[in-house]
């Protein structure tokens, strides 16, 4: 498990601000993670919930992760912290009956109303993978998360912050742990942050589809141009070895020509992978930055320098959006579809849908 000195060296911003809360006694009652890595979103619950517990505090506010409460909670032992995931059934987090029905909405907040709080005075609340309560189950804790009943924490963790109700997280305090982080080496790379501002800049209406496919014929041509690619490398690196093949029987240079063909596949594989991410991390670069994240504090901010104002621009709630669409092409292309229309699609939906 990444501890908190690990979150402080990659998210210090969130970090400072977290603590000087817990030393100024302003800790919110609700805080929404929202991270693309889901051991974050396991891990970084439980170190808020030191900091709310902990009995040593660091002089800046850090909690200790060895006192007696630090130490329950991070063995997931601490008795006022309950957790509310989807069941691995249905992945959706359902309103329920009444308190009795495990692992819903109702049994999760009755946990608040029923139990004293202990030596803290804290009582947490985690519910993993918050997008996953169906619309009921969001309109139900609303109420709770406006009026908890007693010193309540709750800690909301999600990957996709824009399925939750806008009231929802207008009443959380939201955290960005962005590790988006991506590599990238695959040629003409340098394109894709300009073709991808040039699809969503706000434009005329009737501009839209012209854009739409302008970006889909460039993002294409990259595309296809990275199996040449490989290709060749691959050509290169067996160069010699293909040049000795000359003299082999037929069996031996067929051998041959299936390595070839094996090793021209997985480069292909690694820089189509890479081409996908840096699509989506652009996305997600944006969206941060349309939601207030200075550049400074940005993985990969390199590729978003060049941005200026389009956040501003595009905005919060439509910036968001492009970014669920990164998000479907990036699994999309994970199970094979055919890689054109896929980022057609993406096209359409990021320069037109998600405008309206
Ligand atoms: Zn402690």
């Amino acid at each position: 498990m990444h501890d908190w000195a690990y979150f402080e060296e990659h998210f210090p911003m969130v970090l400072h601000a977290l603590k000087r809360a817990k030393k100024a006694g302003t800790l919110s009652h609700a805080y929404l993670i929202v991270s693309t890595n889901a051991d974050f979103r396991r891990e970084f619950p439980l170190l808020l919930s030191c900091l709310a517990v902990c009995s040593s505090p660091a002089e800046d506010g850090a909690p200790c992760g060895k006192c007696v409460n630090c130490t329950k909670v991070l063995e997931d032992l601490y008795p006022d912290s309950h957790t509310l995931a989807p069941t691995s059934k249905a992945r959706e987090i359902v309103i329920g009956k009444d308190a009795e029905d495990i692992d819903t909405l109702r049994w999760f907040e009755a946990q608040f109303h029923l139990s004293a709080s202990g030596a803290s005075g804290w009582k947490i609340g985690i519910v993993q993978e918050a997008d996953t309560m169906n619309e009921s189950a969001q309109n139900a804790f609303l109420k709770t998360l406006e009026e908890p009943p007693g010193k309540c924490l709750f800690l909301l963790t999600t990957g996709r912050a824009s399925r939750l109700l806008p009231t929802v997280r207008s009443r959380c305090q939201i955290l960005y742990l962005t590790d988006n982080k991506c590599e990238y080496d695959f040629p003409r790379w340098g394109d894709v942050p300009g073709i991808l501002a040039e699809l969503v800049a706000p434009c005329r209406q009737e501009e839209r589809l012209v854009k739409a496919y302008d970006g889909a014929e460039s993002l294409i041509g990259i595309a296809s141009s990275l199996y040449q690619a490989a290709s060749d490398e691959a050509q290169k690196e067996w160069e010699s070895r293909l040049e000795q093949a000359q003299d082999l029987e037929s069996a031996g240079k067929k051998l041959l020509e299936k390595r070839l063909e094996g090793a021209t596949g997985s480069r292909y594989r690694r820089s189509r992978e890479q081409f996908m991410s840096l699509i989506h991390t652009w996305c997600a670069l944006l969206a941060l930055r349309a939601s207030g994240i200075p550049p400074e504090a940005l993985p990969n901010r390199e590729i978003a320098e060049n941005m200026g104002d389009l956040p501003e621009k595009v905005g919060e709630k439509r910036a968001f959006k492009i970014l669920d669409h990164a998000g479907v092409l990036l699994s999309s292309l994970r199970v094979n579809v055919n890689d054109e229309l896929a980022l057609r699609a993406f096209c359409l939906n990021a320069s037109l849908k998600s405008g309206m």
